[in-house]
This record gives C-alpha cells, structure tokens and sequence, in this order.
C-alpha cells in the first residue's frame, strides 16, 4: 500500500543534512531492526583489509605497541564516552559480551556495599540481565529482589537502606519505554545504593549523560544502535571517583598494574584499565571502532532527534493507513517518552516479521509484538514510509488468514 499523503511528509522534521544512508551496505533492504543488528557501512571491509595489511602483517605481534592495539579497548570506550556522556577514561571496550560484563560489574557493585543484602532489579529487564543478577546474588548470599518498572523507585524510596545497588535500564527492550536516569540515580544515591545501569537499547539513541547524572556503573551492547556488527563486543563505564576502589571479580592478566611483568599476585591497574580481563579481540574492536566515527560526527543530539522523526513520520503514516493498527501502540505515544524503537501489538507478530522480510523490510517480533526501530543514519523518511505500507498489508494479510 503506498502512501500518498503530504500530511506525514510535513509531520516528519527528518534533518535532511544527515545524508549518510549511501554509505551503509543496505542492499536494498529497510532495516528497522537497529536495535537487534543494522547493515555494515560499505567502507568496513577495506577498513578491516587494511587493519590486517597496514598493522598485522608489517608489525606483526608488536602491533600491539606500535599500532595501537593495546590501547584500543580504551580508544573505543572514548568513543562511545561521547554518545553516553562520559568524559575520556571512564568507558572501556575489554572485549567481552554484555552478559559477562554485566557479571564483572554487578559483583563489583555488590562488593562497594557488603553490609546491604538486596539488589533491586525491574522485572521487564532482559532476560540475561535477571540471570546474571540472580546468579550473582546466589554467588554472594544476597538477596535479589525483583519489582515491577513502575515500582522501582517507590520501593527505593521506602526500603532503600536494604539496597546494595540497583539493575535499571533507561529503556525497556520490549516497549521502549523511558525510565529517567536522573531520578532514579538520585534516589539511589539519597538510599546510599551503588546504580548499575543497561545502556543496550539507549546507546547511540538517546542522550544518557552519565556523568551528569551522577551515575555509578553503566554496560551496553556494542551491536545494537552502535552498529558494530554481529557479536560486537559490550561496554563498560566506572565513574571517575570509584575507579580506585572498585573490586572486579574477573582480575585477568589485562587489568594487571603492570600486565608485561608477569606478577604472580594480582594488582589492579589504576583507572578505567581495571576494567579489561584478557586479551582483546582486536578484530571485533576494530569494526566497532569503524561503526562508532559516523555516530560520534553527527553527536548524540542531533542522532537523537533523527530518530524520534523517523518514529514519527512512521506513526503518521500508519495513522493514514490504518488507525486501528496505530491504536495498537504498545510504546508511550511521547516520542520523548520513549526509545528509538516503537512496539506494536499485533497477532501472528512472528508471521508478520518473516513476511515483511520476503518483502524487503527487517523488523522483529517478540511474542504479541513487533518491534520496529529508527536508527538514526541507514534510515530514511522514504523507507520509512514504505515499509509502514507494507506492514499494513501484512498485518492484513496475515489476520484475514491469507
Ligand atoms: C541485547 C541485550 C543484552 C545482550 O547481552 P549479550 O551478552 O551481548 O548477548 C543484554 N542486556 C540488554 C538490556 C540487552 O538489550
């Protein structure tokens, strides 16, 4: 079904100077499943071509000290530092998954506070997060208690002094609904409970401003909104003013105060360094790197407001189309309220996600909803609009049983 009116075309301020869509590899497709993994941008193979030529096969293993290798975990995590609103030396890329990073740092914000039993985590966090946390609890005989979003700060407020620290995430992975990390930040903090927040669906989207905000501990994906392609490796970030005393539970070789020293006895390396385990993928740093540079040279405001565009040129368009299905908006209807994704609620939404994939427009489905998402700079109005056509017929489609 295409969309003929001029009405979503005004209602979308999509920045037209953000013109980067040509240089992603789309082939062709629509991808609103930036939130689960978006194109690589076309310059990556030859960026990663001349990794392997220009420093691994001249330099060999002294690439590590000659080319920048050793402190790529470090150059990332700045890179990234300038999406999340941390100054340089507080977000580090040690080259492991979100899970295991999660674990590193929620045993070290347990250990700031041995004297609390709980952590507190939001019942609609992802599925690893609440493995992790209560794994974590089992390790150290806490207590993991878990509280629906809504309730999250309430109970801050009434039983903080039992807290140790708090799981949260500024959006939920399913409707994409906010959370305010300055709220809830300070209230951990009044209660004297250390933050712990998952950046997985806000980095690269949504201004987070972590230093700002006062916030303690923050991991997110590498593969999501920044782009860094499948597997892509997680970030850390460990304020400035707890980087000496924190206590990672992963003490490997890397984090070492003097790792080229072969010390038999573990010292942690003073700073954000503390953070590393072993040695890096330097490969899977390296295209995060490449993704990260368009990101960081458009900035997190103006990616931020490309998005809540899209979504809304999106929304327009299915409420042209079709307002029964616009009415079936899972996510809040304040595009501010919300992530860069919009969820819908829609029958067979497993159905619909394969057939709008026959037909060229990548979304994803999570049991009753669909999921559909704006990444900032392989998006365009036009594909947008489009692809809201297609879901139209879709869902049409597949609900009349055809
Ligand atoms: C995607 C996601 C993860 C993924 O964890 P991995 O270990 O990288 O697979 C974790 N937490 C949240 C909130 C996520 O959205």
């Amino acid at each position: 079904m295409a969309v003929t009116s001029e009405i979503p075309r005004r209602m979308g301020r999509v920045d037209p100077t953000i013109n980067l869509f040509d240089t992603f590899a789309t082939h062709g497709v629509i991808h609103l499943n930036g939130n689960s993994l978006g194109p690589a941008r076309a310059s990556l193979v030859a960026s990663l071509r001349q990794l392997v030529a220009e420093d691994w096969t001249p330099h060999q293993v002294n690439a590590w000290f000659e080319r920048g290798w050793l402190e790529l975990p470090r150059t990332v995590g700045d890179q990234i530092g300038t999406l999340v609103g941390a100054a340089p030396g507080q977000v580090l890329v040690p080259g492991e998954t979100t899970s295991t990073t999660l674990f590193n740092v929620l045993v070290a914000a347990l250990r700031l506070r041995v004297d609390r039993p709980v952590l507190l985590v939001e019942a609609e966090a992802f599925p690893t997060d609440r493995y992790i946390a209560a794994s974590v609890t089992r390790l150290l005989g806490r207590r993991l208690v878990i509280r629906p979003r809504r309730d999250i700060d309430d109970v801050l407020r009434r039983g903080g002094a039992e807290v140790a620290a708090v799981l949260a995430a500024p959006v939920d992975f399913r409707t994409a609904e906010r959370r305010d990390i300055r709220a809830t930040t300070a209230l951990c903090h009044d209660a004297g409970a250390a933050t712990v927040w998952d950046l997985s669906h806000a980095a690269g989207v949504l201004p987070t401003e972590l230093d700002a905000h006062g916030v303690d501990f923050a991991v997110g994906c590498g593969y999501k909104y920044l782009g860094g392609g499948p597997g892509a490796p997680a970030f850390v970030y460990v304020a400035h003013r707890l980087q000496d005393v924190v206590d990672f539970p992963l003490t490997g070789w890397h984090g070492h105060a003097t790792p080229f020293e072969m010390a038999p006895d573990f010292v942690a390396a003073a700073g954000i360094d503390r953070a590393r385990t072993g040695t890096p993928p330097v490969l899977s740093i390296a295209a995060l790197h490449h993704a990260l540079e368009p990101l960081v040279a458009v900035g997190i405001e103006a990616l931020h407001r490309r998005a809540v565009a899209l979504g809304e040129v999106f929304l327009g368009c299915l409420g042209e189309l079709s307002p029964s299905l616009r009415q079936r908006l899972a996510s809040p209807e304040d595009p501010y309220g919300r992530g860069a994704h919009v969820a819908l609620r829609v029958d067979g939404a497993q159905e619909v996600e394969r057939r709008l994939a026959d037909r060229g427009v990548l979304i994803d489905s999570r049991a009753d909803l669909i999921r559909v998402a704006f990444a900032p700079l392989y998006v365009k109005s036009e594909g947008v609009r489009h692809a809201a056509g297609e879901l139209v017929d879709v869902v049409r489609e597949v609900e009349e049983g055809r």
